[in-house]
């Protein structure tokens, strides 16, 4: 059966719901589709950060927006997030490290985001019980952290009470095109005809718009994640410690993850972008454990364009890596040392070669938005990105100036850099 919408979103992360949660505010006839179920893959398997600090010059204005949404959407959208505004801090145990530090208070500063350089006294003053040695820490303390298992659930259900149609188990197989402007989208529940589409279809967008022409630089990294036991009130911070990074969650147990150290699970993509990710293999190379396996066999029979084949992707966590992170949280905090993990899990970050996310209306087709490709940002970004996709669908100037996001950065000859995940 042949539907009629407005715009179309793909992908029911916390990008595209509150895509369509926005529009649905204004009234537009929405319809957004979901392979598998809402918030099953990255938007719901990351850390919970919102953090604005550490971001790259291009993407703090951005952030700062989304932190300022963030602080009134638990309000707007009638629902406990468990969202925390209880800072966030970066501890080093490294004086070489303190210059970068400095670097980065520089931007904060041109920005006007409050944040400090604590010395050891103060950052031990932040987390009781800290029994490594510090040098300091940047801190903070307007940024916050929120339950990702809530907040794409919250823009869908209140875009669904808008008028929006929400529909999951249900993927997109293509984007159908007419004289150079899309046209229709194809799903597995029929085609649906539309005036723009936003795609925000996360570690999917790469393939899923590789069938309009779009060669989006994107590649898979694995990130794991343990939840802990209820452990003693520590803090209500965010923390990025060396060889640890946490933040408590509101029933007493410890959200932990190893910052810095993914896998990659090798794909036909690793292949096809090996140029447009080299200087990215350079800069992590310590960072990043390649690994052939199942993917890339399911690539090479197709099966992982196959959407419907794969409803959530619920990639294995990397024990030995979690278990080492839970170990150092303990070494530092020794009064927790009775917690472990009540479960674990990992999720598919989708990698641009700059970390920077593309938010776009795309040349060709017209009539196309993409909003992908967050490199481990885009839990914090989730709302901003929702709202400029959704001015970018309706053809409004945006907000925000999206020059650093555009798609065409990786087409124009010039050195791309690689940013920071996460
Ligand atoms: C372990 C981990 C830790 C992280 N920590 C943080 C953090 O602390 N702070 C932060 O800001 N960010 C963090 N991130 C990143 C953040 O989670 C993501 O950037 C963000 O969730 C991306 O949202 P999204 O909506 O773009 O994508 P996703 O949440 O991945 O959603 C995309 C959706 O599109 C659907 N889809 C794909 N193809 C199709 C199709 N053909 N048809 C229909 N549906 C389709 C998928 O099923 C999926 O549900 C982390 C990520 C991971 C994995």
């Amino acid at each position: 059966m042949t539907k009629r919408a407005q715009v179309v979103v793909i992908g029911g992360g916390i990008v595209g719901c509150a895509a369509a949660y926005y529009l649905a505010k204004r009234g537009i006839a929405v319809n957004l589709y979901e392979k598998g179920t809402i918030a099953g893959e990255q938007s719901s398997r990351n850390w919970g950060f919102v953090r604005q600090q550490g971001r790259d010059p291009a993407e703090l204005p951005l952030m700062m927006a989304s932190n300022k949404i963030w602080q009134g959407l638990e309000k707007e959208l009638n629902t406990d997030l468990k969202w925390k505004q209880g800072g966030n801090l970066r501890i080093t145990e490294d004086e070489s490290q303190l210059p970068s530090y400095r670097a980065w208070l520089e931007i904060a500063q041109d920005h006007g985001l409050h944040t400090k350089l604590l010395g050891a006294k103060e950052t031990k003053q932040l987390l009781p019980g800290l029994s490594t040695s510090v040098v300091g820490a940047l801190y903070t303390e307007s940024d916050g952290q929120a339950d990702p298992s809530r907040v794409a659930h919250a823009f869908a259900t209140s875009a669904g009470k808008l008028g929006a149609d929400v529909i999951s188990r249900c993927a997109v197989l293509g984007v159908q095109t007419s004289a150079g402007t899309l046209s229709s989208v194809a799903t597995e529940q029929g085609e649906v005809i539309c005036d723009a589409v936003i795609c925000a279809a996360g570690a999917w967008s790469s393939r899923l718009m590789s069938s309009v022409g779009l060669r989006i630089p994107q590649l898979w990294l694995r990130a794991s994640v343990g939840y802990t036991t209820k452990g003693k009130e520590l803090t209500h911070c965010g923390v990025w410690m060396p060889g640890v990074a946490f933040r408590q969650g509101h029933d007493g147990g410890f959200n932990i993850a190893y910052g810095g150290k993914y896998k990659h699970d090798l794909t036909l993509d690793s292949l096809k972008f090996v140029r447009d990710f080299w200087r990215c293999y350079q800069k992590y190379n310590r960072a990043i454990r390649l690994n052939l396996g199942r993917r890339f066999l399911q690539d090479l029979t197709g099966n992982l364009n196959r959407f419907p084949n794969h409803r959530t992707l619920d990639p294995a966590p990397a024990d030995s890596v979690l278990q080492s992170a839970l170990q150092n949280f303990k070494t530092s905090f020794p009064n927790q040392s009775d917690i472990r993990f009540d479960r674990t899990w990992a999720g598919y970050i989708d990698a641009t070669p700059d970390m920077l996310p593309i938010i776009d209306c795309v040349d060709k087709p017209g009539g196309l938005v993409v909003a992908t490709g967050f490199s481990g940002h885009g839990f914090g970004l989730g709302p901003i990105a929702g709202l400029l996709a959704a001015q970018l669908a309706l053809n409004e100037p945006t907000s925000h100036d999206l020059h650093a996001f555009r798609y065409q950065r990786f087409y124009e000859g010039k050195r791309v850099e690689p940013g920071n995940v996460l």
